[in-house]
């Protein structure tokens, strides 16, 4: 059986059905999904930041939002975490010896997760502009094609170094700019050097390219160099054009190549509604068996006849990214109909090339006010719900549920910290109604992620920010040139 796929210069290169065995054979399912505490080492000489190690320590008084069902929360709640895991949640616990992290007058919540994030696009923040020549598409196109390996990994740093500041701890880094396996190399190395949480999605390159398809062929190697050694941090997944861009051959050989490793599949859909009406790809992927709680569907702001119904009786997963969705004319993201058809959500930043900025407090803010604004009720969608969202509803997407996403006995140490006595917080009353309405990333006091504390005192810890930033600047200053050049000819 042979398939077909596209080179960077356009010409079809075969894709036989052996590659992607290889790849698969090369994997093993069951590795990919277990939990593996242990050290987790930023390589040799890489000089952005230096991972703290892991203690112990005790996080005494705070109010504890467990986002666990069974915990719930606690007002005078405490954490112990020991070696990287959460040993103990409750009140007055003993931990002798333990480093006591006092968090009176603090918000504790597991650390967000967030769903779709082209994060090697961070490099370029900001630059789609108010035509169509220099808009989000074409620009990210032209951009695309003049970043280099490098440029690819200085996008990666800045987000991940945002991430853990906005008190993020855990991304999907839909990666689709892989032009060749050193991008992907290159934005992995950033993973281990940076320390944080992620999926990596592995993707494809071009944007507005179609019939190409991710290189499955691949997968294999990229799990034993970079999945593998992470030790639970990083977990593999696949992005596709999905059947709005590629045929239905094509889509059904990249989520078979996906599955038979164990790994989630990604694609963006429904942006349109021409587009919907006209590829039907709800439908179609339902009647290929293609829909499923190990399929992340990004937007999808355009329903049509019963999509919902299917989503929700197959519990696909949906990403929702109401910013990007807002910005560029997706359309309004139908939180509403989602919730009512039981469809299981999340959130996402997508590009901060419109975004701005991966500010997790202000997304669910903003989905909140959309769901009541679209009902015209006050009371259309509860503020825990948003917060359900971007914990566990974020880690049951991206198939880490039982590692992450609620302070619950035994998981892995995502914490944060969040102060309520700065102005724009105080003063204390509801501390849900405080995380959604008030809270943004500079109120992030502590993040720990997997038992290092990244943040502390509302400082990064062991990160160097500035040849971050430096390095970013110099990228962005240099395509953004290229680019407008290309684009307006
Ligand atoms: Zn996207």
């Amino acid at each position: 059986m042979t398939k077909s796929m596209w080179n960077k210069s356009g010409a079809r290169l075969p894709v036989r059905r052996r590659d992607v065995l290889r790849g698969a054979a090369a994997i093993g399912a069951a590795s990919l999904l277990r939990p593996i505490p242990g050290a987790y080492a930023a390589a040799p000489g890489e000089g952005y930041a230096k991972l703290p190690a892991r203690g112990e320590f005790l996080i005494r008084n705070a109010y504890v939002l467990t986002m666990d069902d069974k915990l719930g929360d606690l007002p005078n709640g405490d954490i112990h975490v020991r070696n990287g895991a959460i040993v103990a949640v409750g009140t007055a616990l003993k931990a002798p010896g333990a480093k006591i992290i006092d968090g009176k007058t603090m918000i504790a919540l597991p650390g967000l997760v967030e769903t779709h994030w082209h994060m090697w696009g961070t490099a370029a923040s900001n630059t789609a502009g108010d035509d169509p020549k220099m808009g989000y598409f074409s620009f990210a196109k032209a951009v695309g094609a003049i970043f280099k390996p490098e440029d690819n990994a200085r996008g990666v740093r800045l987000a991940i170094a945002e991430a853990i500041n906005s008190g993020l701890t855990t991304v999907h880094n839909w990666s689709h700019n892989l032009v060749t396996p050193e991008y992907a190399d290159a934005e992995l190395q950033a993973h281990r050097a940076m320390g944080g949480r992620a999926l990596f999605g592995y993707g494809y390159f071009g944007i507005g390219m179609q019939n190409q398809a991710v290189r499955v062929s691949d997968l294999g190697r990229v799990n034993e160099r970079w999945i593998k050694p992470s030790e639970g941090m990083l977990t593999l997944g696949v992005c596709s054009r999905g059947p709005e861009n590629n045929d239905m051959d094509m889509v059904r050989m990249e989520w078979e190549a996906a599955r038979k490793l164990g790994l989630r599949v990604s694609t963006h859909t429904g942006t349109s509604l021409a587009r919907v009406k006209d590829r039907q790809t709800i439908k179609k992927l339902n009647e290929a068996g293609l829909l499923g709680p190990d399929v992340i569907l990004v937007h999808d702001t355009n329903i049509v006849d019963n999509d919902n119904e299917l989503l929700a009786k197959t519990k696909t997963e949906i990403s929702l990214s109401p910013f990007t969705e807002l910005r560029t004319g997706f359309g309004i993201t139908p939180v509403g109909a989602f919730t009512k058809a039981g469809v299981p959500l999340s959130l996402s930043v997508d590009t901060t090339v419109l975004a701005g900025n991966c500010d997790m407090f202000a997304i669910m803010k903003a989905l909140l006010n959309i769901a009541d604004g679209e009902a015209q009720s006050e009371f259309a969608m509860p503020a825990r719900r948003a917060l359900e969202m971007a914990t566990m509803g974020g880690a049951r997407a991206l198939g880490i549920a039982d590692r992450v996403g609620s302070l619950t006995p035994g998981k892995r140490a995502d914490i944060i910290l969040i102060r309520t006595t700065d102005l724009n917080m105080a003063p204390f009353t509801d501390p849900v109604h405080m995380v959604i309405q008030s809270t943004n990333p500079s109120n992030v006091d502590t993040v720990v992620i997997d038992g290092r504390i990244m943040k502390s005192g509302g400082k990064l810890v062991g990160i160097d920010v500035a040849r971050i930033v430096r390095d970013a600047a110099d990228t962005a200053k240099r395509v953004r040139a290229e680019a407008e050049r290309v684009n307006r000819g």
